[in-house]
């Protein structure tokens, strides 16, 4: 049954009927040519019935006055009898027969009740008993008749009847005459009538031929034209978005396949942005190193101080740059979408203390008072590396953005769903403008005063891309001059996809 299944499948990828054109092709040939072989072999049909039902009622209504020929005469009883009334009248009897069977190319026997043939016009079954089907049948009342093709003649029975007498006194069918004819010129005609037929239906073949090749060709045209726009699209030939309005369905892809294009496009122009942006950063603080170590060479006979100074400047440098590889890593890890997360239950309460904990320092270099509110103990799963990122980046932004003897207030709360992580500042704020860009790569509100504080650009867009990763969301409030308030919230149960 399996391998049953697999070769139909097998025939099923490999036949050529999966060709639209093709497809197109055999349904239009199909339709087209079989009606017209049922239509053709339906007229030969009717006309071969009609004609034999006409021979065969017309030479039935001559047989039935011949038959009152008979009864008058009492034909049956004296067909011997040698008296001359009787043989005049028999001989005039005999002499309609012949006629009859000479005008239908055929012959007739009459059979009397022994079943005995009293007449054969071919005068070779005189005498002989015949007690056959038809025969039976027809001294029952009734008339059969056969037709056959094949050897050309028409079969049949006609009773003799005596009308005057009482079916009780023995019976009113006398005798019976069988009688098988040629069926004229109805093979001739009908052969003669199939030849037209088939001319005919050839003649229509073709032109249905020539009908499939052209609809399957001009219907499935607009698909190569696709296709050849993709490709022209693919070869770099054009970047213009494609059109082929010829059917809804070609619209249909076609749209799709420009909205492809659009996102690549953007995607595109992103990572060129991207490249940019990253050599740009890169380059800020080699510019510095060079500057400054430039100016140590230029200088000669240079204070120790100065050469320190330098020195810790270039330092500095160096470490701004590593802090930008660093986070560019992080961020390229998260957009990997690679498999290396590692979903664990965590106590969230610990996590977001220990991060506290670590970034007390920075806090109380800047004088801003840190404080953490836990509404309940929470667990969830997340992976912890990108959690961290998570908490890490919104608090240090918190304390690095904010002013003299601020504060910042982190909360953890969570319902039976999500939990949430809310960190709030009395910083400096964030403009309204600015707020939908925060999150993109090396955007920063002020440049140099982020710089000044050792901000590469990339935290937001690090945390963002983690949120999303665990199919969280985040928010921002932020008033300038005021302070800002992050929301992370993340469901407690990872959600796979
Ligand atoms: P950076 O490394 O420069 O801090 P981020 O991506 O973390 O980069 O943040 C982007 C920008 O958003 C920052 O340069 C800063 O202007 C603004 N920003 C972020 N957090 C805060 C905040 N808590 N208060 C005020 N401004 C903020």
């Amino acid at each position: 049954m399996k391998t049953i299944k697999k070769l139909m499948k097998l025939i099923w990828e490999k036949m050529p009927l999966k060709s639209l054109r093709l497809r197109i092709f055999s349904i239009v040939l199909f339709i087209g040519i079989v009606p017209g072989i049922v239509v053709g072999v339906g007229i030969v049909q009717n006309y071969q019935d009609r004609a034999v039902k006409q021979r065969i009622s017309s030479v039935q209504n001559q047989l039935m006055i011949v038959a009152n020929h008979l009864i008058a005469n009492d034909y049956m009883a004296n067909y011997q009898s040698e008296e001359p009334t009787y043989r005049n009248s028999r001989e005039v009897t005999d002499a309609e027969l012949e006629m009859l069977a000479n005008l239908y190319e055929g012959r007739v026997m009459i059979i009397n009740s022994n079943f005995k043939v009293v007449k054969d016009t071919y005068s070779i079954s005189e005498g002989k008993i015949i007690i056959s089907e038809e025969v039976i049948k027809c001294f029952l009342g009734e008339n059969i008749s056969h037709y056959d093709p094949e050897h050309g003649y028409i079969e049949m029975t006609v009773p003799i009847m005596d009308t005057t007498a009482n079916s009780t006194q023995g019976g009113a069918v006398r005798g019976v005459m069988l009688i098988s004819i040629s069926d004229g010129s109805i093979v001739a005609m009908t052969t003669l009538l199939n030849r037209r037929v088939v001319i005919i239906e050839t003649l229509l073949a073709l032109g249905i031929v020539l009908l499939a090749i052209v609809l399957s060709v001009v219907m499935t045209r607009p698909f190569d034209r696709i296709t050849q726009a993709i490709m022209d699209v693919n070869s770099g030939y054009t970047d213009e978005s494609i059109s082929v309005p010829d059917y809804a369905e070609t619209v249909h892809i076609v749209d799709a396949f420009n909205q492809l294009l659009r996102r690549m496009r953007t995607l595109d122009e992103s990572r060129q942005e991207f490249v940019a942006n990253v050599s740009h950063e890169l380059k800020t603080p080699m510019t510095s190193i060079k500057v400054l170590a430039d100016s140590l060479l230029m200088q000669q006979d240079t204070p120790a101080e100065l050469y320190r100074e330098f020195l810790e400047d270039i330092v500095s440098e160096i470490d701004r740059e590593n802090r930008i590889i660093t986070d560019l890593l992080a961020l390229v890890k998260m957009d990997k979408r690679t498999q290396d997360k590692n979903i664990v239950s965590l106590n969230i309460n610990d996590l977001a203390e220990l991060i506290l904990k670590r970034l007390r320092p920075i806090a109380r270099k800047k004088d801003v008072e840190l404080v953490f509110e836990s509404m309940r103990p929470v667990t969830a799963e997340v992976d912890e590396v990108r959690m961290t990122l998570i908490m890490t980046n919104l608090v240090e932004n918190a304390i690095k953005y904010n002013k003299e003897h601020g504060w910042v207030k982190v909360e953890l709360d969570a319902d039976h769903q999500f939990f949430t992580f809310k960190v709030s500042d009395s910083g400096i704020g964030i403009p309204e403008e600015a707020l939908d860009h925060i999150c993109e790569r090396f955007y920063r509100v002020d440049k140099s005063h982020s710089r000044e504080i050792g901000g590469t650009g990339l935290g937001l867009a690090i945390t963002k891309s983690a949120v999303l990763m665990h199919r969280g969301t985040l928010t921002v409030n932020s008033v300038e001059g005021e302070g800002t308030c992050f929301l992370v919230k993340i469901p407690l149960n990872y959600i796979v996809t």
